[in-house]
This record gives C-alpha cells, structure tokens and sequence, in this order.
C-alpha cells in the first residue's frame, strides 16, 4: 500500500473508528497492519514485529495457520453459517465432542455464544436461572475476588475488580456483588490456610445469597496478571460443595495451554461446575466461546418454568468459527503444546529475570507461555509502544504491567530477541 493511502486510512480511522479503551478526542496511536504470519505482524510500512500479545491471548498457534486456514476455506464451501435454532451440523456436534473429551471431568453441556465476555453473561444467567428452578430466588448475589477480569458487559463488568474495574463510572447501577481481596500466596510459594480465610468467611455468612463464586482459576489477566496458589481453588471447591454454591470457573484467558496446563483447574485437579472457554478456542480467528456446564445444573435449569435456558443468540453455534475451533484443537492434541510451554517458560523466566535488579522494576513473574514485568508506576503506553516498535516486537502494556503471552509456535531465538527487546524497554522506563 502506499504511503499515502496510509495515511489517509490512518486518518479515517482517527476521525471515525473507535479502538479497545481509547478516547476519541484524544486516541492513543495505532499502527496499521498488513498482515500477520507465524509469530509475525507485519506493518504497512514493512516493519516487521514479533508478536508478544497472541492478540489478547487467543493467536495461539500463530497467525495465517496454513491447517486453520484450510479448515476455514473447506468450511466456507459447505456453509459460514445457519442459524442454530432448529438446525445443527457437523462443525458444532465435533467441538462439542472435542470440548466433552479435553474439559475437567463432569463437564458435558454445552452452550455455544459469541465472545468472552458473552460466555460470562450465560454463565451468570446460568446459575441464576439454577436458583429459579429451585425456587431460591433470594441467592441471586456473585461472590468474586479483587484483581478479576471477565469481560465488558454488564454481569460481567459487576464481577470485575471494583476498583481497576468500571464501577467508578457505572456505579449505582451495576448489579451488587461481594468482592474479597485476591488470593495473596502466589504459585510456587508455600501455601498459608489464612489465604482462603476471607473468602471462608463470606461463604459463611453470606451463603443464602449467594448462587455462584466466579473467577479466573490460578491466573488472574487483564485484572493485574497475578499466579496464585492452586490450593486456593481446592478450599473454594470444598466451600462451594458444602455450602451448595456453583463454581464458575472463567478460562477465557487461561484455556487451552496458556497456564502450563490444559485448562487452569487441572493445576487444583478440580472441576467447576460452569467453565467458561473463549479467546483461543479459535486459535485467534474469529470471536466465539462456550460455556460448558455438569448433567445436574443443566438438568435442573430444565425442570424450571420456563425449562428453556433464556439465551439464544443469532450467531449461536456458527459452523465457521467451530470448524476451525475444531482444527485448532486438533493442533493442540497433535502437537501436544505443553512441552514447549514448559520450555517456553523457563525462557521466559531466564530472559526476564535480569529486570529483576532494575530500579523501576517491583516484580518479575512467569508461568506457563506468560511473562510479566510489574513496574513501580504506571506506564506511558504510548511511549512503550513506540519504543516496543523500534525494537521489533509487539507489546500493549497496561497500568504498571508490562507482559507477554506470545503464541506457543515461537521460536527459541524469536523468543529471546522478544525478551531481550523487552529488558531493553523496561530499562528506559522511567
Ligand atoms: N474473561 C476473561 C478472563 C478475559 O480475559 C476476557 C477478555 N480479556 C473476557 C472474559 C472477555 O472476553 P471478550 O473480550 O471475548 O468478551
């Protein structure tokens, strides 16, 4: 493309289109892409940047996949789409069997919808609906820790940390939900009984109100990128068993290998009740997710009145988005990631641990395929961006973290340019 019609797109898109969190008046800057391949976004201008962001944790297997491509172009010779009231086809009934057979154990219903964040509403009405089917429609209350993310719309916005979260500006009018401050015994340290205490608490006193706990299991994302103690999720499935509450489990970010393990919960051998599954279900090519719950909460849901799960939306089951969901979990099996997580972790902790000893640094963190670099302050994100991209990496920093979840198909010399760019970044922060 030309410099010229750069610009001039550049400047349309100033003028008129809104990006994730940005003021109109006063946008960050954005960098428009040609096109991405492997662990590569590639610029207009030809800057070529390795990609550290697996575009918000879902690029897992890298961009233009030749085998997700191949499933996306076969699919769109039968169909890219039919409504799923009343019709079903292959690409939907083989992820449901794929997503049965890799799931936590019990987890066999399955909802189909179109984001995260949506998966995050039918999880709620889920669970609320369970209680209507019981006849308990006073434990309509979320319980949840600080630090969470589940995404943008309203249930979920209720449920995200009150304070880095959007409460500020919807307050009074966001749905009340009881927050507890986030599990403080990090992954790896040795565990502390007191952790899980306030959380103990509040399902004591509170359990009447109560239908659901919900949170990020193990890794906590866009909330502060914190790792804690799996033996936390035990207690909570311990609690939640004998005080008849729902566990919701959201692994839109975690799902699919991120954590070192397929799904975060396997790290605590538990299984929620309602899991939650987005971002990389797709490998990163279109929007989709699904919530998955037990035969026992779907079964009671259905001997309510009304019996139907009040959630339909147009997009529901699209054939494009499974068939290649499908052939992203296909990847998955056949190259059986968790290896190279693994290795990949140990690279990241080995290529981030000297920002350890910077004097703006206040931790270094790593677990699975995520690195994060936690500064004293608040970032400049346009500023680190610019040098990011001087550097020849993709980066989007956010308050005063700076990290990186890069797809799982990087390279070990791609990583450590990756790494190295970052140390070189976080050294010029002031
Ligand atoms: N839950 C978690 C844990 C997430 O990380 C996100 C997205 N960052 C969401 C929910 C919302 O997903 P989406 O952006 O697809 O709506």
């Amino acid at each position: 493309m030309k410099p010229k019609e750069i610009a001039e797109q550049l400047a349309f898109d100033r003028e008129h289109l809104w990006h994730p969190y940005t003021s109109m008046n006063n946008p960050l800057p954005v960098q428009h892409v040609a096109r991405a391949e492997g662990v590569w976004i590639i610029l207009s201008d030809g800057t070529r940047l390795i990609d550290g962001m697996s575009s918000w944790w879902s690029a897992i297997h890298g961009y233009n996949n030749p085998k997700l491509n191949a499933a996306a172009e076969n699919q769109l010779q039968q169909m890219s789409h039919v409504m799923f009231g009343g019709l079903t086809h292959a690409p939907a009934v083989e992820l449901g069997r794929r997503l049965v057979g890799m799931t936590p154990q019990g987890l066999e219903k399955i909802f189909y919808c179109d984001s995260g964040s949506v998966a995050v509403e039918v999880a709620v009405k889920m669970a609320l609906q369970y209680r209507h089917a019981r006849g308990e429609t006073d434990r309509n209350k979320l319980a949840t820790i600080r630090n969470g993310y589940h995404g943008d719309t309203w249930h979920a916005m209720s449920v995200c940390d009150p304070v880095t979260g959007m409460h500020s500006i919807f307050s009074g009018r966001l749905p009340i939900q009881y927050f507890v401050p986030r599990p403080e015994v990090r992954f790896g340290q040795e565990w502390n009984d007191r952790d899980f205490e306030p959380m103990a608490e509040l399902i004591e006193q509170h359990h009447r109100e109560l239908t659901a706990v919900i949170l990020e299991p193990v890794v906590q994302g866009a909330g502060g990128m914190w790792f804690y103690h799996p033996e936390y999720l035990r207690k909570l499935r311990q609690y939640c068993d004998r005080y008849d509450l729902l566990l919701i489990a959201d692994e839109i970010a975690t799902g699919f290998g991120r954590s070192g393990k397929m799904f975060a919960c396997e790290w605590a051998g538990i299984s929620p009740d309602i899991l939650c599954v987005g971002k990389a279900l797709t490998g990163g090519y279109l929007s989709f997710a699904a919530v998955l719950t037990t035969p026992s909460v779907a079964t009671t849901i259905s001997q309510g009145t009304p019996s139907e799960l009040m959630h339909g939306p147009t997009f529901m089951g699209n054939p494009l988005a499974c068939a290649i969901a499908c052939a992203s979990l296909d990847l998955l099996r056949e190259n059986s990631p968790l290896e190279r997580i693994a290795e990949i972790q140990k690279q990241l902790e080995r290529g981030l641990a000297p920002a350890r000893k910077l004097h703006g640094v206040a931790d270094v963190r790593t677990l699975g395929a995520i690195g994060v670099v936690e500064m004293k302050e608040p970032v400049k994100v346009a500023e680190v961006q610019k040098r990011c991209i001087e550097e020849g990496i993709w980066l989007r920093p956010f308050g005063r973290l700076v990290y990186m979840m890069p797809p799982y198909v990087i390279k070990d010399h791609e990583l450590e340019r990756l790494t190295e760019a970052t140390l070189r970044v976080v050294e010029t922060i002031e």
